[in-house]
């Protein structure tokens, strides 16, 4: 029997009604898996900042670092106007553990009218996001500047996780059926324009992937304009899509717009051996505590982490549960034209696993 750690992390609003789904659905896995979990509570967010003077405790950081293997994070509020102090606990999650991917697959059911599966792999350290901007005046006005960084390192562990991505869900597809029959991997840069920044992006990526483990996988790149053209004409062709931060953050954003609610999107922030289960949507101060909240977007999460943590089949399970709910279409929560309260959802779900 494998003991998980887990961190629990509900942060504010609907967080505090979709992280204990979360657990739920854990502990209700199959004793044939052969995985337990032991859970600890920890504090991030604006009630967090309220309470104890910071967003992000250190201890929340230390019992992460130290004690646990994955997390499941909910979502905090930003206060609308800027707080003496106050700074987003997951991007400072992501610098302190090293959470160099975050990974967001867009999934619809395959029965959808349009049926899409893919998964978008961010970098998630650097390009424009290093924020080293300067602003200087010039005889014809204020000319502002950013640095865009690219690295060897970041940019071949990123497609080499893409190219992990590829094969495991590949796995996972042999239990179950899918749209896809073939891995694939899209590089995604503008390279033709960028060349040094971009070029190494592309250059490097694929050489990670020339690696004879990812025989199996098929490789191709797409421009990032054509790209998005592309995503939004024939989703369904894609599988997993590497890009650089940047383009990962926008291309993530509108793949989740194809799918109908953000409370079906789940991402993961993964490190070395550590992977933060993620809904993508926030903490809905407009629905919260009247049991309304989709929790799906969170059971996903949950997999997702498992997923990170090496146990595909625990994973597989929870999704092949959650698609269950939604092929049948019978208990769904009102943001997809439902009347099912978010425990009823979940109850549905864990039957069903
Ligand atoms: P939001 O994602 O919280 O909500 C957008 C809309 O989607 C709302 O109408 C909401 O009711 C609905 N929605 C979101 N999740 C849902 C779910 N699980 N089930 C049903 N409906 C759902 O985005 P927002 O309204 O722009 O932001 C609200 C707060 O959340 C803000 O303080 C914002 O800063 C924060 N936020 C946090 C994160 C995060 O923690 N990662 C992400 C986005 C926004
Ligand atoms: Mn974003």
């Amino acid at each position: 029997i494998r003991t998980l750690r887990i961190g629990l992390i509900p942060g504010d609003g609907i967080g505090k009604e979709v992280i204990p789904a979360g657990r739920r659905i854990l502990e209700a896995l199959p004793a044939s898996l052969k995985l337990k979990f032991d859970f600890v509570d920890l504090k991030a967010g604006f009630e967090s900042f309220e309470q104890t003077g910071s967003a992000l405790p250190d201890a929340t950081v230390d019992v992460l670092r130290n004690e646990c293997q994955g997390a499941l994070f909910g979502a905090v509020s930003s206060p609308t106007h800027a707080v003496k102090g106050y700074s987003s606990p997951i991007v400072a999650l992501r610098k302190r553990l090293d959470l160099y991917a975050n990974v967001r697959p867009v999934k619809t059911v395959l029965n959808a009218a349009k049926p899409i599966d893919m998964v978008i792999v961010r970098e998630n350290t650097e390009d424009l996001y290093v924020k080293q901007e300067t602003t200087r005046d010039t005889p014809e006005g204020k000319v502002a500047e950013a640095i865009k960084r690219i690295s060897e390192k970041a940019s071949f562990r990123i497609a080499a996780m893409a190219g992990d991505i590829a094969l495991r869900r590949q796995k996972i597809r042999e239990s179950s059926p899918s749209i896809h029959s073939k891995p694939l991997v899209t590089i995604t840069h503008k390279s033709n324009v960028l060349s040094q920044t971009d070029g190494l992006f592309r250059t490097v990526s694929k050489q990670a992937l020339s690696d004879p483990k990812y025989a199996s996988v098929a490789i191709e790149e797409q421009i990032v304009d054509s790209m998005v053209y592309k995503l939004f004409r024939q989703p369904e062709d894609y599988d997993v899509i590497v890009a650089p931060n940047l383009y990962g953050d926008i291309l993530s954003d509108g793949a989740a717009a194809l799918v109908g609610s953000l409370g079906l999107v789940p991402s993961a922030n993964v490190g070395e051996g550590f992977a933060i289960g993620e809904p993508c949507h926030g903490s809905a101060p407009d629905i919260q505590g009247k049991n309304i909240a989709n929790p799906i977007a969170t059971l996903r999460s949950a997999a997702l982490m498992l997923e990170f943590l090496e146990e595909p089949e625990a994973a597989a399970k929870i999704y092949a549960a959650v698609d269950a709910n939604l092929e049948e279409g019978k208990l769904l929560s009102p943001d997809l034209g439902g009347k099912a309260t978010t425990d009823e959802v979940v109850e549905d779900i864990l039957r069903r696993l």
